[in-house]
């Protein structure tokens, strides 16, 4: 297997050399306009803007207002390169989507800029909403996904590993109904929907020894009541449940929600749930993985693939991954041991060193690009591993 060969993976390192201020001050001032998930209107408007020199961009496809497609090329085989652009509450991009962005928006400019010759279609997806509202699941359900090849994209982390095993997930919103009262003069009257709550979350505390272990059930209540002396009418809940398949996270959904079930009987309340978009467990390709893990190692980044063990979290790239060839590595670009989703992620994706590494994983993945365009038997192999390899699991 040859790839595209040195010529070509050095005039992509000379276009993102040429990008590098534009890239860096996309993802700065992307870093300083947060949006929250569904709601990244400006990031997407800019992104969308500078990949319209080069490719043909339509936005707002597969119904979501914040994404977008660029292509550039024709026909087979089509590689995406995809951006993630929304922000958390209270951290802003404290899980770095800042740098994802520009990155993808940068090795799609520097693979058609560098090597226009190459057969097929190059393509950037806007994909919002990975923070919970599942923006790729969306896509993928639309149809956006349906003649794409290979997607590629990276996440900003604390070490560089070109596979990481990820849980399946589902979100639900869990709402408690009851009725209000005095809490003193009638309290009897009265049936607490804060009470409820409270039961639910004993009840799934209950229920955590008998999970497998490498389960996870979280949440928080959103709403509590409305004074002290009401008896609460409304309460709320935002909650996730967490496997390692999407298989074990159906079954677990089934039994956190007859927990709900009971809490409303037992205190005669009623509840209403409604669930989220399940993400799926992550399959990497090993193949186009290992390629992007090369030309990182050719630029003097330090690739290490750790074990799969250990917390890892959840994201839509896992559907995208069942569905076509897909990767999703990690790039250190802060300090080991810095949490993600958290104030210190924020400030450090915004560091010249974050920029730094976003760009030499630029050129990576516009480098593995170029390979698996140049070469068809390449292609062939990324997606004969595909056909055969099933999720990564933890050992
Ligand atoms: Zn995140
Ligand atoms: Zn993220």
């Amino acid at each position: 297997m040859s790839g595209a060969g040195a010529e070509v993976h050095e005039r992509i390192a000379d276009e993102i050399s040429a990008l590098s201020e534009t890239l860096t001050e996309l993802s700065l001032d992307l870093h300083a306009h947060p949006e929250l998930a569904l709601e990244e209107k400006y990031a997407a408007s800019r992104l969308a803007g500078l990949l319209g020199a080069d490719f043909a961009v339509e936005e707002g496809v597969g119904g979501l207002r914040t994404a977008f497609r660029a292509r550039a090329g024709s026909g087979s085989p089509v590689l995406a390169f995809l951006c993630e652009y929304d922000a958390l509450p209270g951290v802003g991009h404290g899980c770095g989507h800042n740098l994802i962005a520009a990155g993808g928006v940068g090795a799609a400019l520097a693979l058609r800029r560098a090597a226009p010759e190459l057969p097929g279609t190059v393509s950037c997806i806007g994909t919002p909403g990975e923070e919970g509202a599942g923006g790729k699941v969306l896509l993928l359900e639309a149809g956006v996904f349906d003649d794409v090849d290979a997607a590629l994209m990276f996440h900003p982390g604390d070490t560089t590993m070109p596979i990481r095993h990820a849980t399946a997930t589902r979100r639900l919103e869990i709402e408690f109904h009851g009725v209000a009262a005095h809490a003193a003069a009638s309290a009897h009257e009265g049936r607490s929907a804060l009470a409820a709550m409270i039961q639910f979350f004993v009840g799934v505390d209950a229920l955590r020894q008998f999970v497998p272990e490498t389960s996870r059930l979280h949440g928080v209540i959103t709403h509590g009541g409305e004074a002290p002396n009401i008896v609460p009418a409304y309460t709320r809940a935002e909650f996730m449940v967490r496997a390692l398949t999407g298989e074990v996270v159906d079954e677990l959904v089934d039994r956190v929600e007859a927990i709900a079930a009971g809490a409303a009987g037992a205190t005669g309340t009623t509840v209403t749930i409604a669930r989220g978009v399940r993400y799926a467990e992550r399959k990497n390709n090993h193949v186009i993985a290992g390629l992007v893990a090369g030309h990182l190692r050719r630029q003097g980044v330090a690739v290490e693939q750790p074990p799969l063990r250990g917390g890892t979290g959840s994201s839509d790239i896992g559907n995208v991954s069942l569905v076509l060839p897909a990767i999703h590595p990690y790039l250190q670009v802060m300090d080991r041991g810095t949490p993600s989703h958290s104030l210190a992620m924020a400030e450090a994706v915004a560091q010249p060193r974050a920029q730094r590494a976003m760009l030499r994983m630029a050129v990576a993945l516009a480098c593995a690009g170029a390979d698996l365009l140049a070469d068809p038997e390449l292609f062939a192999s990324a997606r004969a591993e595909f056909a055969t390899r099933g999720p990564d699991l933890p050992e």
